[in-house]
């Protein structure tokens, strides 16, 4: 979709830091970074959010997380992390472009 900003950065179109690709994900740094290690995970197809995609294509999830997973690791993130992604409005998601947060390298608290 070439008006999607994530898309974009699939693509290249769009500059971004790249810590980690596969062949059906791309990780790189959130522009606004809300812990020490703030990382998003995306997968190369579009899809709107995890609900939009889990009836196509469920085993991408499964990818997202086990990218997500590696993408911890190479963070050096023992202590813990938070996977995250938005659905919708009411949960804030501003990108409509499926994507998982990893948060982590501080105490996170608990969810509000
Ligand atoms: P969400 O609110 O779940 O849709 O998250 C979208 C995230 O994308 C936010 O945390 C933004 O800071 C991040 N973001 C927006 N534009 C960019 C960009 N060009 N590069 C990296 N992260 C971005």
């Amino acid at each position: 979709m070439s008006d999607c900003l994530f898309c974009r950065i699939v693509a290249g179109e769009v500059p971004a830091t790249v810590v980690a690709e596969t062949e059906r994900t791309v990780a790189f740094r959130d522009v606004a970074p809300q812990a020490p290690t703030h990382v998003l995970v995306v997968p190369r197809d579009h899809h709107a959010h995890a609900a939009a995609c889990a009836a196509p294509d469920p085993g991408l999830l499964a990818d997202l997380l086990v990218a997500a997973a590696d993408v911890a690791r190479a963070e050096g993130l023992e202590g813990g992390y938070r996977l995250l992604t938005n659905t919708g409005p009411d949960a804030g998601q501003t990108v409509h472009h499926l994507h998982v947060h990893v948060l982590g390298g501080r105490a996170l608290g608990a969810l509000g």
